[in-house]
């Protein structure tokens, strides 16, 4: 079951540059700063309440974030959905038919399982489920 939306994803080509509206303006502590090399990415995440924010730096010009940030600019990247049974949700997923980028979870940021549905069966949004 999704209990809440866990975090936004937002790519952005530096974190130290997009961290000052965070925490300058919007007064949001940084909890946690990480390299998640599976996904060629640094992270810094902000505590918003029940949700964070994610902010994601390419580590690599081969990075997926790289190619959004290409293709796009900075933005919103992604939605990330917490869910208590990562293993259904991608079940339902895949019984609608919608296109997993993940068929099974993988190791995302802070440890938890992660998986992401492709944004073409999610009207345009790429949408993560996270465990
Ligand atoms: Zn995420």
């Amino acid at each position: 079951m999704i209990s809440n939306i866990d975090h936004l994803g937002l790519a952005v080509h530096s974190i130290a540059t997009a961290r000052v509206f965070y925490e300058e303006v919007l007064g949001l502590t940084c909890e946690a700063e990480e390299e998640v090399a599976s996904q060629q990415v640094r992270t810094a995440f902000f505590t918003v309440g029940q949700t964070h924010i994610e902010l994601l730096e390419p580590t690599d010009p081969t990075s997926p974030i790289a190619k959004f940030l290409e293709n796009r600019g900075e933005g919103i990247h992604h939605i990330a959905y917490r869910t208590d049974d990562i293993e259904a949700q991608l079940a339902t997923a895949r019984r609608q038919g919608l296109r997993l980028i993940h068929e099974s979870p993988i190791i995302g940021a802070g440890g938890k399982r992660v998986a992401f549905l492709h944004p073409k069966g999610t009207a345009g949004v790429l949408t993560e489920f996270c465990e």
